[in-house]
C-alpha cells in the first residue's frame, strides 16, 4: 500500500460493486483517490460506495453508450475532474462454440469491448482537456484462447488491441492506456464457472491452485495492487502494456 499515492485523483471503476471491481476501488481510495463504483446494480452500487466512506455510487449499464456519457459527465460534475478510468466490468456466458448463441456472442462483447469503448470515449475528453489520465482496461489470461470461451477470449485479445491503439492515440496527451490480465481469481465470477462445471467451487480453486506455479489462486486485490501501480505517477512512462496477474498460471 502506497498511502497518498493517488491524493487528488477521482478514479471511475466500472462493475465496482463486487470481485475485483470493488478490491480496485478500495486500494484507489486507500491510496488517496476520490472514487466513483459504477454498476449494473444500482443498490449493489450503492452499498459498495457505503463500504468505503465517501465514494460516489452511479447505476450504469456500460452497453448503453449515452447512458456512458451522462455518467461521466455526473462524476465530472461531482468531483471536479476525472483522472483514473478503470474498464473492469465484465460477464462470462461459456459454452463450446457449436452450442454458443449468438445472444452468447453479443453479450460477451458488447459489455467487454462496448463497454470500454464507450467509456474510455468518454472520459479521454475530460483527460485530454487536462493533460493527464490514466486508462486501465480488465483484460485475461484467456486472451490467449480458452476452451468453452470462444466469446470472451475475443473480447479479451480484443481488449489489448483496443489498450495499444489508445496508448498510441492518446499518449502525446499525458495519458496512459493500459491491461491487467488476471489469471484465475477467486471471485463470483470464478465461482459461477466451477458451478456451470458441476465442480465445489473451493475444489475448482484446490484443483487449479495445484496447477499454479504459485501454489494458489489470485484473490482481488493481487489485481487491485497492480491496477493501483499503472494509476499511479510511478507508471508514467509505461503505456500499451498487459501486466499478467496469474501466479504464473498462464506459463
Ligand atoms: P464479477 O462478476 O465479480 O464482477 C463484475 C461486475 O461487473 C459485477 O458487479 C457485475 O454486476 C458488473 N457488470 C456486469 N455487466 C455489467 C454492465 N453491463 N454494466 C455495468 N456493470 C456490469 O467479476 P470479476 O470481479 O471476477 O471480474 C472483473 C473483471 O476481471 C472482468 O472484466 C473479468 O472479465 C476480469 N477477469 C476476471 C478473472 C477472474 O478470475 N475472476 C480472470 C480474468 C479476468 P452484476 O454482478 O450485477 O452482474
Amino acid at each position: 500500500m502506497n498511502a497518498g499515492r493517488l491524493a487528488g485523483r477521482v478514479a471511475v471503476v466500472s462493475g465496482g460493486a463486487g470481485g475485483i471491481g470493488f478490491a480496485t476501488a478500495e486500494r484507489l481510495a486507500n491510496e488517496g483517490a476520490r472514487v466513483a463504483i459504477l454498476d449494473i446494480d444500482k443498490s449493489r452500487a450503492e452499498a459498495a460506495a457505503g463500504r468505503l466512506g465517501g465514494a460516489w455510487a452511479f447505476a450504469l449499464d456500460v452497453t448503453d453508450s449515452r447512458a456512458v456519457e451522462t455518467c461521466i459527465a455526473q462524476v465530472v460534475q461531482h468531483a471536479g475532474s476525472l483522472d483514473i478510468l478503470v474498464n473492469n466490468a465484465g460477464i462470462t456466458r461459456d459454452n463450446l462454440l457449436f452450442r454458443m448463441t449468438d445472444d452468447d456472442w453479443d453479450a460477451v462483447l458488447s459489455v467487454h469491448l462496448r463497454g470500454a469503448f464507450a467509456l474510455s470515449r468518454a472520459a479521454q475528453t475530460h483527460m485530454v482537456a487536462q493533460g493527464h489520465g490514466r486508462i486501465i482496461n480488465l483484460s485475461s489470461i484467456a486472451s490467449g484462447g480458452n476452451r468453452g470461451q470462444a466469446n470472451y477470449s475475443a473480447a479479451k485479445a480484443g481488449l489489448e488491441g483496443f489498450t495499444r491503439t489508445l496508448a498510441v492515440e492518446l499518449g502525446p496527451f499525458g495519458i496512459t492506456v493500459n491491461a491487467v490480465g488476471p489469471g484465475y481469481i477467486h471471485t463470483e465470477m470464478t465461482d459461477a464457472t466451477a458451478r456451470r462445471l458441476g465442480v465445489e467451487p473451493e475444489d475448482y480453486r484446490a484443483q487449479t491452485a495445484a496447477v499454479t506455479p504459485a501454489r494458489r489462486v489470485g484473490e482481488p486485490e493481487d489485481v487491485a495492487a497492480a491496477i493501483a501501480f499503472f494509476a499511479s505517477d510511478e507508471a508514467s512512462f509505461i503505456t500499451g502494456q498487459v501486466m499478467y496477474v496469474d501466479g504464473g498460471l498462464s506459463l
